[in-house]
């Protein structure tokens, strides 16, 4: 544990080494804004870096041995790396699981709709957000619109130089004298979240000439029919690149930080750490932000049928044999941590808050209400990190997610735990989490990378 600020200890070493992943972690979470996104940037990753895909492994009868090197995708949506060690059951695997999924807005089912010559994509919101966070910001539009002939149209426009963006609107101060009485849950209601997207009519139409103007560029640009959007997943998020912040360039502002900053140094730490002696594992599931539900979160079987794959691959497949390698494993559940903000410091008790600079922030327990709902890690597990972590000297903290009873939050650590293995929260201190725009520390980026090697190496 490093108790001072963590920028005081680095050399140019440490700094250059900082830079390095900071900067091609701004370039991630701006190339990747969705779960199939980061899905596909991780899977050219894994297999610059000679990944394996396990489904082909499968299919053509290969076997796998110690050293083998695979990943596997779940409905591209989610990922899993595996870097086999000596003895996958004896020794289980050291596993480090992120979410790749983060709050935004869905465009619905059945999303268009003109009103008064404007016309609109109609949203649901995913995951916890502020709603009035969403109103008068560039948005763009990700994802994917499947058609029944099987082919898939890829979605993104607004991130480009020089395509159109999005917004959603708000009521002028001068007109919001009833609005502004209101509590801030209902100051934007989540029936109002709705997309401006056209505002030109369509020459010769009488009746919503701007939506037909809309129907028709979506047809020329996209070849996509009004009833096409009924099997989409778009997703509306906001538009344009992370960005180093403060005039020392500290910090990088961001959408997802929640919890790319963690996903990002989870694959960055399997892909960097090629000879291992434990197997390591990373996973990268979508939907934790609505519950790990579904099946490509967190408690979806995906996991464990691979893994009994790997298993028959290796030779070695029982039941017996797959709860033994579960059991024996351990985890880093990696995900963000709220960080102690001074300008709102009666929500945290100080000395059980993360703090900007301070490295990677474990979170013994999450949940709310008498740690209701959390994994609960054990000490003994913590002394082990201890340990690891100070001989690799990683600079980490703890702390709790804000003051008790002021709220809380959850993670996919306690799924894994389910299967008897040791599983501690660790990640990045976020600031204004689950905002459109969130804000990071580079040191604690560096430091959770640092550390999440070492737990690799020794854990
Ligand atoms: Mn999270
Ligand atoms: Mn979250």
């Amino acid at each position: 544990m490093i108790h001072e600020n963590v920028w005081m200890t680095y050399g140019s070493n440490d700094l250059a080494e900082l830079e390095k992943i900071s900067a091609g972690y701004i370039d991630f979470i701006s190339n990747g804004k969705t779960e199939r996104e980061c899905t596909e940037l991780i899977v050219a990753m894994a297999k610059d870096k000679g990944y394996k895909d396990l489904r082909e492994v499968i299919d053509s009868g290969e076997r796998l041995a110690p050293g083998s090197k695979v990943f596997a995708v779940n409905m591209k949506k989610a990922v899993m790396l595996l870097n086999i060690g000596e003895d996958i059951i004896r020794d289980g695997m050291n596993i480090l699981g992120a979410h790749i999924d983060s709050p935004r807005l869905d465009l619905k089912q059945a999303p268009i709709y003109e009103s008064d010559e404007l016309t609109y994509f109609d949203t649901h919101y995913y995951g916890g957000v502020k709603k009035y966070q969403y109103v008068t910001l560039p948005l763009a539009l990700h994802g994917v619109v499947a058609k029944t002939d099987g082919s898939i149209i890829n979605i993104n426009i607004g991130e480009k130089e020089g395509d159109p963006v999005f917004m959603v609107t708000d009521l002028l101060i001068h007109l919001s004298r009833d609005q502004l009485q209101k509590t801030a849950d209902k100051v934007i209601e989540g029936e109002n979240l709705d997309i401006l997207i056209g505002s030109k009519p369509l020459g010769g139409e009488e009746k919503d000439a701007v939506k037909a103007n809309i129907l028709r560029l979506l047809k020329e640009n996209y070849d996509i029919e009004e009833d096409d959007l009924l099997s989409a997943e778009i997703e509306a998020v906001p538009a344009g690149r992370a960005k180093e912040a403060g005039l020392d360039r500290s910090m990088i502002i961001g959408y997802g930080h929640d919890d790319r900053s963690c996903a990002y140094p989870t694959v960055m730490a399997v892909l960097d750490n090629p000879d291992i002696k434990t197997t390591a594992c990373a996973l990268l599931v979508d939907k934790e932000e609505i519950g790990s539900v579904g099946a490509t979160g967190m408690e979806s079987h995906f996991f464990e049928d691979m893994l009994r794959e790997v298993l028959d691959r290796l030779g070695v497949y029982s039941e017996l044999n797959l709860s033994r390698c579960l059991r024996n494993s351990r985890m880093l559940s990696c995900d963000v941590s709220a960080a102690f903000d001074p300008i709102y410091a009666d929500r945290f008790e100080k000395k059980n808050s993360a703090r900007f600079g301070h490295g990677l922030v474990f979170n013994k327990y999450t949940g709310g209400r008498g740690k209701s709902e959390s994994n609960d890690a054990n000490a003994e597990y913590i002394a082990l990190l201890r340990g690891i972590l100070d001989k690799h000297n990683v600079a980490y903290q703890t702390a709790e997610l804000g003051k008790v009873d002021a709220g809380g939050g959850g993670t996919i650590a306690y799924i894994l735990s389910l299967y008897g293995m040791q599983v501690i929260d660790s990640g990045v201190p976020v600031l204004s989490m689950h905002a459109p725009w969130e804000t990071i520390s580079k040191a604690d980026l560096y430091e959770a990378y640092k550390g999440y090697k070492a737990f690799l190496i020794e854990g």
